[in-house]
């Protein structure tokens, strides 16, 4: 069972929280070579590295028996989509909470949208994990176990290789900084996936912001603009009440500064919230002077809110404003929406369990 406090884990809860001077360590007598043998398995694209047919018998036994080396996700349910080119999974994880992820296979690369935590205390009201409330944490093993179980469904079922990793799934990464930078090196050092394939999306956390500036690494940083009027968008995001689009504009610039890499800024469309032809005129003039890529969704729709997404061609038709006010901008494809995988509908701790529970999350 894993042990909490005020949010950080103390104990293991998935082997790929092991360091691999850990793996040595919890195995006293075998040579050095060992735990390299093991770490490798594990990030090579064996998963469990009790099934190496290079250990000895014994030591496969003592793998498969000690909890250290147990996986951290237990597969409660898997669905598909798109003619399975997009793949939902509901994880428990040890001590019983449920988070969700998706994996959209695309002809020339396959994405996996990851969750950094077990439910999400940042409330957005359109949002289904925000309404279901916050649970936890996830640890770094955590958040890497999901990239390693989608990586090897993509390259057995589809023969693809994992090429792109985003925090979007359930949770706000940059509210749990310590476990995201750390999956995000690992994942980066170990699986072989770009630091630029790598995107971190945020409500706009601005200290996290500026915590990944200093750690200098090419990362995508997407923000959750869909508004830019503080009001309107302190309804639909309550944390913009703290850090508020100024402050997260100049994040924005510092950020291109330090990297080089322009910010992607997420737009999901509400009819008549958010995509009237002023607020297309405000964001080209927006993205313009941050540099910014515009990524537009039509808002999902989710129980608790009422707000409708805009239609396709609405969408359309903003986009091409946009385009026409001198701005970048891509129209996000609509992957998962009838597994209830696609942006915002992940909610797997809240309802599919009933185990949700509303708290503030501290910052790690
Ligand atoms: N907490 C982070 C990452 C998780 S949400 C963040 O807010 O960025 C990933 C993206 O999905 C965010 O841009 C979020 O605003 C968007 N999203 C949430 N609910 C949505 C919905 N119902 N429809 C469309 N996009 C949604």
């Amino acid at each position: 069972m894993a042990m909490y406090c005020g949010g950080y884990i103390l104990a293991l809860v998935s082997r790929y929280d092991l360091a691999e001077a850990d793996i040595a360590a919890k195995l006293p007598g075998q040579p050095a070579f060992r735990a390299r043998q093991i770490w490798d398995a594990m990030y090579r694209g064996l998963a469990d590295p009790a099934g190496l047919s290079s250990l000895p018998l014994s030591l496969r036994g003592e793998i498969a028996s000690s909890a250290d080396f147990g996986p951290g996700l237990e597969e409660v349910r898997r669905l598909e989509d798109d003619g399975g080119s997009t793949v939902k999974w509901l994880w428990r994880l040890k001590d019983g909470a449920v988070i969700e992820t998706v994996l959209m296979l695309y002809p020339r690369r396959a994405t996996v949208c990851v969750s950094s935590q077990a439910g999400c205390a940042m409330a957005c009201r359109f949002c289904a994990t925000g309404q279901a409330g916050f649970l936890r944490h996830l640890s770094r093993g955590e958040i890497v176990e999901q990239v390693v179980r989608a990586a090897s469904y993509a390259k057995d079922h589809s023969a693809q290789r994992l090429s792109n990793v985003v925090f979007m799934g359930m949770g706000e990464p940059l509210a749990n900084y310590r476990s995201t930078s750390a999956a995000a090196g690992t994942i980066s050092a170990e699986l072989g996936i770009s630091p630029r394939r790598i995107t971190i999306s945020t409500v706009g956390i601005v200290p996290g912001i500026r915590r990944l500036i200093s750690e200098a690494k090419p990362y995508t940083l997407a923000i959750s603009l869909h508004s830019l009027d503080n009001d309107t968008r302190t309804e639909l995001i309550p944390q913009n009440r703290i850090y508020g689009i100024d402050a997260i504009a100049e994040a924005a610039k510092d950020w291109t500064k330090a990297t080089g890499r322009r910010v992607s800024l997420e737009w999901a469309c509400m009819k008549g919230v958010n995509d009237r032809p002023e607020d297309a005129g405000q964001l080209a003039r927006f993205a313009r002077e941050l540099r910014g890529h515009i990524n537009l969704i039509p808002l999902n729709p989710t129980p608790g809110w009422p707000a409708t997404g805009s239609s396709p061609q609405e969408v359309a038709g903003f986009a091409q404003r946009l385009l026409d006010a001198g701005a970048s901008v891509t129209v996000r494809d609509n992957r998962g929406t009838s597994i209830a995988g696609a942006c915002g509908q992940l909610a797997g701790a809240g309802q599919a369990e009933g185990t949700a529970c509303s708290a503030t999350t501290p910052m790690a």
